[in-house]
């Protein structure tokens, strides 16, 4: 598993280039099983919290419904911790997510929210048409960074300039 620092400025160029090339190329079903395949290889056994890049650099996104529950799981005051949380098309947001703790280990891990559940969503279906989340979670998540490697030698992609 590659570090994200090693993801640079020029790896997410060619990232976005072997988007347009899916695009072009690739049939929705066959990409969709693709994805799920790589999904399940890595993080079969990967443990997330020696990484957090999510909850560090994207954080947490919540609506009403998680925020109470979360909320009447944990024993929290809503009001305070509304507080540390910022509205957003009627999500709640944090980032990085105040969840977190400096051991890497996250305070609400028996109540998390879809967001947190889901993502980097690399098993969900219809990745043809999610393509620019991909490649922008390339630059976060080691895991879809892999997948879109594995994924060029597949499709014998090669970067043009
Ligand atoms: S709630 Fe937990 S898993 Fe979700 S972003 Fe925060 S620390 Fe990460
Ligand atoms: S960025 Fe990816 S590998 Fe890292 S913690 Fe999040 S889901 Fe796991």
């Amino acid at each position: 598993m590659i570090e994200v620092k090693e993801i640079n400025e020029k790896k997410l160029d060619e990232n976005y280039q072997f988007r347009i090339y899916l695009k072009n190329k690739a049939d929705e079903k066959t990409l969709d099983k693709q994805f799920k395949e790589l999904h399940n290889k890595y993080f079969k056994n990967l443990d997330c919290s020696k990484c957090r890049n999510c909850c560090k650099i994207l954080g947490i996104s919540m609506n009403e419904y998680e925020l109470n529950e979360i909320c009447k799981y944990y024993k929290l005051n809503k009001e305070k911790l509304k507080k540390e949380l910022k509205e957003s098309y009627g999500e709640y947001v944090a980032s990085p997510c105040p969840f977190l703790n400096k051991d890497n280990s996250c305070q609400i891990n028996e109540c998390l929210p879809a967001s947190c559940k889901e993502y980097p969503y690399t098993n969900q279906d219809e990745r043809l048409f999610s393509l620019l989340t991909t490649v922008q979670n390339s630059g976060i998540c080691p895991v879809v960074y892999n997948i879109l490697e594995d994924l060029k030698k597949m499709y014998s992609f090669k970067k043009k300039f």
